[in-house]
This record gives C-alpha cells, structure tokens and sequence, in this order.
C-alpha cells in the first residue's frame, strides 16, 4: 500500500494541526509537506498574535513539534503561484490543504479610506510583528493626539493595548525597538473603540477588555447606563459583564482615555489641512439618536473590522473565503482554518476544526502511487529556489533569540535577505 501524500499550503495554525493529525491518524503511511511563502513558520501566530501575548505565542511550541515529525517536511520561502503552481502540487500529492489564511484587510468603504493616517488592523498587525511585508503607513504615528479604533473584537482591544501600554508593559515581548519607539512617541490622549451595534453585540472576550483595566497610562471610559441590565441575549455575556465591570471600576488618574462608544457607523474618514486624517465621522444607529451626525478627532484610524483570504488561481472565492463544503473545495483539495470559515474563532477552535477536516482527508482520498515530495525537490531545484528547510529555521529562530536584546524574548529580522542569511548559517 502506498503512503498518503499530502501538501499543505501554509504553515500557521491550521495548516500545522493538520500536519499533527495526518502524522498521528496515519502514522507510519503518509508523507506530508508544509509549505510557506516566508522563510519562517507559524503563520498567524508570529506574525498576527500581539507580540505582548507571549503566552498565545506559545501554541508555536506545540505547532513545532507537528512539524518536527520525521514524516513531516517544511519547505520555507516558496510561494505557491510563484515558485510552483497549485496544479503542481495536485499533481505531486494524493490531496493539496490550503490553509492560507485570511490576510487582506477588509474595506470599510467609505470615501477617505485612503488618507494618510487610516489602516487596517492586518497592516497595523504586521507592522508590530516585523513582518517582511509590512506597509510602513502603520508605523506613521508622529503627534497622533486621538486614535480612533473600529470595530468590536479583540483584534480592536490588541490594537488599543499597544497604543496605551508603557514601555515597562511591553517587557518580555518580541516588540522590536523601533516599532516601540514609534508607538511611544504620540502624545496621546484618547483611544476610542467604536462599535456599529449596542454593547449588547460586541464580540470582546473578558481577558482581553479586562487587560484594558490594568494599564498604568490609561483610564477607560464606558458610559455604564450603556451597558446596563441582565447579560442574557448578549452575544457574548462575558464580554459584556466585563465592560459592565469596568464601567463600574473607580476613576483612575491616567493620561490616556481608552473609550468605548456604540451604535456608531463609520461613514467617512475626513481630511485635515495637512491632508491626513483629521476626523472620523459617523452617523448614529441608536433608535434615540438614529441618522445624527457624529464627528470625533482623529489623526489616527485603524479599522479592525475583519478580513479576507486571497483565492489561489483557478479557486473560487465565497465572500471573503474560498469555496468549500466542510473543508473540500475539490476532489483532493481541501481548505482549513481562515480561508475556509472566514475571520473568526480562536486557535484552540483552529485545532479542532483542523483535525476534522485532516479526519476527512484520510476517509475520502486513497493514495495512489503519487510522486510527491521527489518531484517537487526536482522541480525547486530546477528552479535554483532559495528553500529554507526545518533546519535552515532553527538557524533564524536561534539567531533572533541570540539578538532579542534586554528586555526581550525575540527580535526578529524584518527583511527577507537577512532571513535568508540567517538560514545559510
Ligand atoms: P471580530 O471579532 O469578528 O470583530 C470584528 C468587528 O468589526 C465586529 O465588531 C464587527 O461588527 C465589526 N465590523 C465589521 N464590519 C464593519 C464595518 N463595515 N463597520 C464597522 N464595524 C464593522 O474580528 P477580529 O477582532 O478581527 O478578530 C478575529 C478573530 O480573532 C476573532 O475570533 C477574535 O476573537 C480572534 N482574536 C482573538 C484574540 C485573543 O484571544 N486575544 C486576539 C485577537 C483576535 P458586527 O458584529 O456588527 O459585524
């Protein structure tokens, strides 16, 4: 009987818990390979999780060890669409995993999104994170006064944490020293986080609105008579008995407001002389005040209202994820994590949901003599591709460790060429 062949495109969550199920579920009678466009693996998870949530950081331990596994191989730096097409892959392997997650930022589309000054949260995320494809505008902070932050989930709260921790709050992160000194420097005095819905809607979790609580530099500021009542029919009760909570909390003497506001739909992001945003503007949904026009200052807008995937040629889209029914797109092509359920659930829900569609796989596609990895190592050779192997990535991380500086568990390389340099040895 031949082995199961199987290539994943992508190597963050879903893509790594589905390597650790196909390893565990046929054990000994498969070859998987884990393919990502970057030199560095883990997806999400180094370059989305906020580089002050180490503990989150962490699940890159139990990813390594998925990858670590003899019958699992990495290969680094190959864009699939570039370096191979898909088609390769299907041809290669018994079935292809596309676990590419989701990493375009969603529009708000509204005029003025393009100003100097307005983000989104998947810019701003990488940005923090070094990543090598960062868009500079993010780090365009100079003499930001007022941050307004849009959108009601946690990627909103990561948002606003960042801009208000101190640098003493930022110990023991992988935050690099330029990108702290950017986010050091604003004087800033508020931070707003705007919701289109009532209180009653907003998709924080506890942990992440509580964390908010704790910050020596900021006070937070939440109408309470806008958050009163019974949990019950909220869409997330503990989010919205944590905003309650700190609505309740005694005033604190700290220089930087982060506010809550609701029922508030972004209707324009409006310039300034200077051509950067100066004002967000909004019109209320509230039955009191429904159509009111509501202006707050803005230097700064960063839209953390979700994301969409990028279709690989010849799949279709659905919204902003890929085509699928349960995980397959086609026969022998299946999608995980982002790309297939779109922009929600956390890493455990990742893990799970991985393993189901790796279930899948196992019961819907018999291997049938494929060429596999072989193939695929002629074909990058061929192609004098710069692949970095699992052990090309154990020199990076062990470089970036060696670097990390006081104060610090990382610093990672921002550019491609020192990446690369940093494999070679
Ligand atoms: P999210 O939880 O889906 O929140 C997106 C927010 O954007 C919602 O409040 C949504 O409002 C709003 N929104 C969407 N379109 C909008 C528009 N055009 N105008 C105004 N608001 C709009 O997404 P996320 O914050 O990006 O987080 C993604 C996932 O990662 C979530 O599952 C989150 O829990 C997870 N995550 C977890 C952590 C953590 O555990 N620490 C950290 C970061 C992210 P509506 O509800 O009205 O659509």
């Amino acid at each position: 009987m031949p082995h199961l062949k199987v290539a994943i495109v992508g190597s963050g969550p879903a893509g790594c818990y589905v390597a650790e199920r196909l390893g565990k579920k046929a054990k000994g009678a498969v070859e998987v390979d884990v393919f990502d466009r970057l030199p560095t693996p883990f997806g999400l998870v180094r370059a989305g999780v906020a580089p002050d949530h180490q503990t989150t950081k962490a699940a890159a331990r139990v990813m390594a060890k998925a990858l670590e596994k003899p019958e699992v191989r990495f290969f680094g730096n190959v864009e699939i669409g570039r370096d191979l097409a898909l088609d390769d892959l299907r041809q290669a392997y018994d079935a292809v995993v596309l676990a590419v997650g989701a990493p375009v930022d969603r529009r708000l589309g509204v005029p003025g999104e393009d100003l100097p000054g307005v983000v989104g949260s998947g810019a701003f995320t990488r940005w923090v994170n070094d990543h090598p494809a960062a868009d500079d505008r993010a780090a365009d902070l100079a003499g930001v006064r007022h941050a307004v932050v849009i959108g009601a989930g946690n990627v909103a709260i990561d948002t606003a944490r960042l801009l208000a921790k101190t640098a003493a709050e930022i110990e023991n992160s992988d935050l690099s020293p330029e990108v702290e000194a950017a986010l050091q420097a604003p004087p800033l005095e508020t931070i707003s986080i705007v919701a289109r819905r009532d209180a009653r809607a907003v998709k924080f979790t506890p942990t992440e609105l509580l964390e908010l609580g704790e910050l020596t530099d900021a006070r937070v500021e939440i109408d309470a008579a806008l958050v009163a009542g019974d949990s019950e029919g909220a869409e997330s009760p503990q989010g919205f008995e944590a905003l309650q909570q700190l609505a309740a909390a005694a005033p604190k003497n700290a220089p930087k407001a982060i506010r809550f506001l609701f029922n508030l739909q972004p209707e324009e992001c409006v310039a300034g002389e200077s051509g950067r945003v100066a004002a967000m503007r909004f019109t209320r949904t509230d039955p009191d005040g429904a159509g009111a026009r509501v202006d707050l200052p803005a230097d700064l807008v960063v839209s953390c209202i979700g994301y969409a995937t990028q279709a690989p040629d010849g799949v279709a889209a659905d919204g902003g994820r890929l085509a699928n029914q349960e995980g397959r797109i086609d026969a022998g092509l299946y999608v995980v994590g982002w790309a297939k359920r779109g922009p929600s659930g956390t890493i455990g829900v990742n893990r799970s949901e991985a393993h189901g569609v790796a279930d899948k796989l196992i019961e819907e596609v018999a291997p049938a003599d494929k060429p596999g990895r072989g193939e695929i190592l002629e074909r990058l050779a061929t192609a004098n591709a710069a692949t970095v192997d699992w052990e090309g990535w154990g020199r990076i991380d062990a470089a970036e460790t060696a670097r990390a500086g006081a104060g610090r568990v990382r610093r990672k390389f921002t550019a491609l060429d020192e990446m690369l340099a940093a494999a070679r040895g």
